[in-house]
């Protein structure tokens, strides 16, 4: 396997890992075996297939696909045996209690979870959620969020972390202005990882600064709905050091040049 490289300032990264890649059973355009080649084909020999979460309306993964998905990922694990394939779900944050659309019984289907905030995801008080979600769609084109929309925003996401095991907050801040260095360090005490998206690049180096600050570890993920762009990971490398992170915070990224500092 041979992997792709990146150059910045003397120094090499690739990447041994891509936790977030959504397939045909939510609203990505490939088959968990068309991501499974596409990272392999990058030399990522490790790969997790997150489709959303249930609890969407317009995209959710039918819970009848769960142990279909999950013997697609036993056959392809025999027979590409150069390649860990992992099974998770990209769960929705859904209400202030910090439920998520994956009930915890559920949990064990999974190898892991991650969550994020979606616009569109059904769960405790519907109403709410709609006003929630139609404000924050607001205030996020506008740029202009209220204190409470904020406040209201982070209890969410930080209710939820304190509940479940997350292994990645995805895409913190997209979608729903939220306090992000309280986030942060929520994400350093549950142990999850915050993700620099190569999709949504929601974060500015500012924001990835502020996170920062708490001991939390950082990881990036594709978030490819595509096979294309499965691996996709030097976005996010650029903003990691526009911020000046010490990219060894990095779980997924492999320094393979030499350091020059
Ligand atoms: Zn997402
Ligand atoms: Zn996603």
């Amino acid at each position: 396997m041979e992997r792709i490289e990146y150059m910045i300032n003397g120094s090499s990264y690739s990447l041994t890992a891509d936790l977030h890649t959504h397939t045909v059973f939510s609203h990505g355009t490939g088959t968990i075996e068309e991501n499974v080649l596409a990272a392999r084909s990058k030399g990522i020999a490790k790969i997790g297939i997150t489709d959303h979460g249930p609890g969407h309306v317009g995209y959710g993964v039918r819970r009848w696909n769960f142990a279909k998905m999950r013997t697609e990922i036993e056959r392809l694990s025999a027979l590409y045996t150069d390649m860990e394939i992992l099974f998770g779900v990209e769960a929705n944050i859904v209400n202030a209690s910090g439920t998520l659309d994956i009930r915890p019984d559920e949990f064990a289907k999974f190898d892991y979870v991650i969550a994020g905030y979606h616009y569109g995801a059904i769960g405790g008080n519907p109403l709410a959620n709609a006003i929630a979600a139609t404000k924050n769609l607001a205030q996020n084109k506008s740029g202009v969020a209220t204190k409470r929309q904020i406040r209201l925003n982070t209890r969410n996401i930080v209710k939820a972390l304190e509940k479940n095991d997350i292994k990645i907050l995805t895409h913190p801040g997209d979608k729903a202005p939220v306090d992000l260095l309280e986030i942060a360090v929520v994400c350093a005490q549950t142990e999850t990882l915050v993700e620099l998206n190569t999709n949504h690049m929601s974060m500015t180096a500012a924001d990835v600064r502020t996170m920062a600050l708490a001991p939390v570890k950082f990881i990036i993920s594709s978030d490819a709905h595509s096979p294309g762009r499965v691996g996709d990971f030097v976005r996010a490398v650029n903003l990691a050091y526009d911020a000046g992170l010490d990219m060894s915070r990095i779980v997924n990224l492999k320094v393979t040049g030499p350091e020059t500092g």
